[in-house]
């Protein structure tokens, strides 16, 4: 029997069974493919805060950015790496939000230095842009160091029954509670409130002579060099999902549109792909991430009609799944947002403190039951 089992080994999966793990908790993670096999492994892991004008996405997001830059350093700079990021405009509208991003902003910013505009295009010299230290994590390393310590099976969890107060997984295993942190993949429950988008993403990894010291973010990501390497990549493509697309991705395709929105922002020589990364990030319909304990649909919906139908449902008199959590949709800041929010939920699930309403998965069962009824 296991205090906690996890599914999911992605970031989010893996960063919860950290937190347990430090409270000397038996840990169990499951995952299909094995550990950062979702978007987690194609991820660049870049480390970065929101560059938006304002709103709650961005507060928390630079909220976890700062825990996270910290987090990291401490618990594992070895799969860590600090970089400044230089963060470019696209077009004239951003090119305002930075401005109003860096007039707001309480980060400390830095100048881009002369040895990088060198490398950059005329047309991204020309655009606004945005300075600070962030980060670079390694994502496969990451996680693995992660859940050193718990056990780790490699299966497609199918089944999953709560009885005699604990949680039964395909038949075989047992934990006191249990965390779904299966990223933008089916999910394990019949419980339509819970809808989440999943984006697909590819990440190149290039050998080129040209060096380059910074994190740059414009069209795509590009990452610091490590050696004559570097890695560029992006989360865009709305269009494939490998479980509905008719056809194959096209990685031939991908990899022409990554090398030609990065010559936009970077001159580039000698550059020769030496692998691919391909993934699904999952992200909500309301852009904030999911994290917290899950309503019992049906059985709310019949005890509990008239909460529901307010303006302002209480939350607390939901009835919930026993001894359940999600931790999912950070979009493409789940590395930024993964420890932030594992922390949240360790401390729901230890010591019973309150989750966000913001953040909470309830609030999509209050929204999809209004529309419903
Ligand atoms: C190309 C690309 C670039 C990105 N760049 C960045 C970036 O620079 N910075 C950043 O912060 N974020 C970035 N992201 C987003 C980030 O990768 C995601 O937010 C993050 O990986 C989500 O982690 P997760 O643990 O929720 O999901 P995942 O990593 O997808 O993990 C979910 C896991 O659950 C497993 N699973 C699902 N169902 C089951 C089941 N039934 N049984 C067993 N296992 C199951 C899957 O195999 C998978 O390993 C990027 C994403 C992509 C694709």
């Amino acid at each position: 029997m296991y205090d906690i089992a996890v599914i999911g080994a992605g970031i989010n999966g893996c960063s919860v069974a950290y937190e347990f793990l430090q409270e000397d908790k038996r840990v169990l993670v499951l995952d299909k493919e094995g550990v950062a096999s979702g978007g987690s492994g194609a991820a660049g892991a870049f480390i970065s805060p929101k560059f938006s004008k304002a709103g709650e996405l961005k507060a928390i997001i630079e909220d976890a950015f700062i825990y996270s830059m910290e987090y990291y350093e401490k618990h594992f700079a070895e799969h860590f790496k600090k970089a400044q990021l230089l963060h470019i405009a696209k077009d004239a509208d951003e090119e305002e939000t930075l401005r109003i991003f860096k007039e707001k902003t309480t980060l400390p910013l830095k100048e881009a230095k002369e040895s990088l505009k060198a490398k950059l295009t005329q047309s991204a010299l020309q655009r606004e842009s945005v300075s600070l230290e962030a980060g670079i994590v390694d994502a496969q390393k990451m996680c693995e160091a992660m859940i050193e310590g718990a056990k780790f099976i490699r299966q497609k969890v199918e089944n999953i029954v709560f009885e005699d107060g604990y949680w039964l997984i395909d038949d075989t295993y047992a934990a006191k509670e249990l965390v779904l942190a299966t990223g933008a993949y089916k999910t394990l429950l019949n419980e339509s409130y819970i809808e989440l988008r999943g984006v697909w993403g590819h990440r190149i990894d290039v050998q080129t002579s040209t060096q380059n010291p910074y994190s740059i973010h414009q069209f795509v990501s590009i990452s610091p060099s490590d050696g004559n390497r570097l890695a560029i990549g992006a989360t865009h493509n709305v269009h494939y999902h490998p479980q509905t697309s008719r056809e194959p991705y096209n990685v031939e395709e991908g990899r022409r549109e990554l090398l030609e929105k990065a010559s936009r922002t970077i001159n580039l020589s000698d550059v020769e792909i030496v692998k691919d990364y391909t993934g699904l990030r999952s992200g909500s319909f309301d852009y904030m991430p999911l994290v917290g304990p899950l309503v019992l649909s049906r059985e709310t919906l019949a005890c509990c009609e008239k909460n529901i139908r307010v303006k302002k449902p209480d939350f607390q008199e939901f009835l919930y799944y026993p001894q359940l959590s999600m931790i999912n949709g950070s979009g493409g800041y789940g590395f930024v947002l993964a420890p932030y929010l594992a922390r949240i939920l360790k401390e729901h699930i230890l010591s019973a403190k309150e989750i966000s309403e913001r953040i909470i998965p309830a609030r999509f069962f209050a929204r999809w039951a209004k529309r419903r009824s």
